[in-house]
């Protein structure tokens, strides 16, 4: 069957950033996503919709149509003051701060006696993506798994 909105499918792939450093990759099959669902960046989705089971693909992303572009607005400077004493800030740590969207993710960018400036931009956010991709398996999805919008199964999301 062709991948179509619903279609529940296993890859490998491999993904690599213009330098060709590897960022990331799955070689045993065994990363899985309901297709439709927002599971996956969308230039990578519509790059697969149509394509079978077996067949292997080379895609490369514009940071449109993956974690976007960088966005300056989202760095931060902010006061020592803001962070525990006792806590020791350095560049490259992460954690939560609530933003206007709620919750994100920002990671420390640069550290003064008085200032800690800090980037809410994803680590990915205007990174043209290459994608090398071989499809593993390709099913329709479960009537629970269309509800709740993400793959059931050893391979996917586990209730408990
Ligand atoms: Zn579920």
């Amino acid at each position: 069957m062709q991948i179509d909105q619903n279609s529940v499918v296993s890859l490998n792939y491999k993904l690599s950033n213009d330098a060709g450093d590897v960022i990331d990759e799955c070689t045993d099959g065994s990363f899985t996503y309901l297709q439709g669902a927002n599971n996956i960046i969308p230039g990578l989705e519509s790059a697969l919709t149509g394509k079978s089971k077996g067949e292997k693909l080379d895609v490369t992303i514009p940071p449109k149509d993956a974690y976007g572009e960088r966005d300056d607005n989202s760095t931060q400077v902010v006061p020592r003051t803001m962070f525990p004493e006792d806590v020791t800030i350095d560049v490259g740590m992460q954690f939560a701060a609530q933003g206007p969207d709620g919750q994100a993710m920002v990671v420390v960018t640069k550290v003064s006696d008085d200032n800690v400036t800090v980037d809410g931009n994803h680590p990915l956010a205007g990174v043209q993506l290459n994608f090398s991709v071989e499809i593993i398996e390709v099913r329709e999805a479960t009537a629970e798994e269309k509800e709740h919008g993400h793959v059931h199964g050893p391979d996917g999301h586990d209730h408990g």
